[in-house]
């Protein structure tokens, strides 16, 4: 039969590569598209009904739609849309996040993960007077040149585990940017130690993700986090956490309060714009000041200037009411207790599912968020999780999406749950799962 998302496959492939805005929508042989999603469900454009355990690849945290959150964007949009001038909805947003995150003590506005952590970077750059980062090997930091990096790869090209190289992730990535970065192996603290401390007179920065989240779900052992934050402290290199995926997700405080640990900077995205496109970074307050200085008028009277941050869409107004409306919900713990109950019984019953059918898979959760890793009993380093079935776990989520549930993305995104999923929903869902589960068994 042919359905409205072929037609619409049909017209879009010969104007979008792939029919597509973003290579992590492709989908084979075509993506279904949607038309509209309220709480827990997304609809597509024939009137199937999912059950949303991507929510925008964990920005929706609340669910879809939700009231407070639409009504204030709706007022907002009466308002004014974006003006390029401050309003005072960004000092109540920035208020809110240093209020949950008490690392932050300043913030800037941007649009996305991608800006926050090129800005906190360029911060981090300008306030050392060094120009190289470090970054983990497998973490995600978004779409720049500079994080481009040691993502995934054959293992001949990223090198030794322990000593990883500077490996592209991606064409079009100037080679010369290789210089400027260098990958360490997360939860492994000795060879982190050992690559830091050589290369500690160049390093502005160490960037990571608390939860290696793009590496499905793994999660940090032996206090890695915490061993990680003494070293950079130790060397004089500034500890950047990307918090983008996991910021008021985890909990009100993040990943940072989850395992009490002070990064010098943190970016947040997703979950904090409920939807709407908004990021922000932040920190230490010297730091933060480094953008700011005598000479930051335009043009600046110094040659260089101190470090440049700007963008005609930061803090746009509509975003921010959506988020002061979401920070404004999240003050309540019961959504926290209803997000780990859900989750909990989401993951454990998954686990449960595979167990009972004796297939080898992991599933690996952190707070609201989990991945299935297929063809492991446990994983602790990237290189493992690397190793683990992908395919398996993509041919899953595909069963279990053509029956009507999101499990994260056949592409490999974990999944996530929301505010808004419902007992009913995860009851449903698992039913599915093990349905997914029983047609993959060889
Ligand atoms: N950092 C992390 C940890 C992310 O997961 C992502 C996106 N998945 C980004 C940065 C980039 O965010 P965006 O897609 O909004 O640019």
């Amino acid at each position: 039969m042919m359905t409205k998302s072929k037609r619409i496959y049909d017209d879009a492939v010969k104007i979008l590569p792939g029919g597509v805005e973003s290579q992590f929508r492709l989908l084979d042989p075509f993506p279904f598209y949607a038309a509209k999603a309220s709480g827990s469900k997304v609809f597509d454009v024939d009137g199937n009904e999912y059950i949303d355990c991507l929510l925008s690849q964990g920005a929706i945290l609340l669910g879809h739609g939700r009231k407070e959150v639409v009504k204030a964007v709706r007022a907002q949009a009466d308002t004014c849309a974006n003006i390029a001038v401050p309003t005072k909805l960004v000092v109540d947003v920035a208020k809110r996040i240093t209020e949950y995150v008490p690392s932050v003590k300043m913030v800037r506005f941007a649009n996305s993960g991608t800006e926050a952590t090129m800005h906190a970077i360029r911060t981090a750059r300008g306030f050392t007077g060094k120009d190289k980062i470090a970054k983990a090997e497998g973490g995600y930091h978004g779409l720049h040149d500079y994080v481009l990096w040691s993502i995934w790869g054959p293992f001949d090209i990223l090198g030794d585990e322990r000593r990883p190289s500077t490996a592209p992730f991606s064409r079009g990535v100037p080679k010369a940017v290789a210089k400027t970065v260098v990958a360490f192996p997360f939860n492994d603290i000795e060879a982190t130690y050992d690559i830091l401390h050589k290369e500690k007179d160049e390093l502005a920065a160490v960037i990571t993700e608390p939860v290696m989240a793009n590496m499905g779900c793994l999660l940090p052992t032996d206090n890695y986090l915490t061993q990680l934050q003494k070293i950079c402290n130790e060397l004089g290199i500034l500890l950047i956490l990307d918090e983008v995926i996991t910021g008021f997700r985890l909990s009100r405080g993040g990943a940072q309060q989850l395992f009490k640990i002070k990064p010098d900077l943190t970016t947040f995205g997703k979950a904090l714009g409920g939807g709407y496109p908004l990021a922000a970074f932040g920190g230490r307050k010297d730091v933060m000041m480094e953008l700011l200085g005598s000479e930051d008028v335009w043009p600046p009277k110094r040659w260089p200037a101190r470090t440049y941050h700007g963008g005609t869409y930061n803090a746009n107004p509509v975003s921010l009411a959506a988020s002061a409306a979401v920070l404004d919900i999240l003050a309540d713990d019961r959504v926290y207790l209803h997000l780990d109950r859900t989750a909990r019984t989401l993951f454990s019953g998954l686990q449960n599912a595979i167990d009972d059918r004796r297939i080898k898979a992991k599933v690996s959760s952190c707070g609201s968020m989990a991945h299935i890793y297929f063809g492991a009993d446990e994983v602790r380093t990237v290189r493992q999780a690397m190793s683990t079935d992908w395919d398996l776990l993509s041919k899953w989520c595909m069963e279990c999406l053509v029956r009507g549930v999101m499990f994260g993305h056949p592409k490999g995104e974990k999944m996530f749950v929301s505010d808004a999923h419902t007992s009913e929903d995860i009851d449903k869902a698992l039913d599915i799962a093990g349905q997914g589960f029983d047609s993959i068994r060889p």
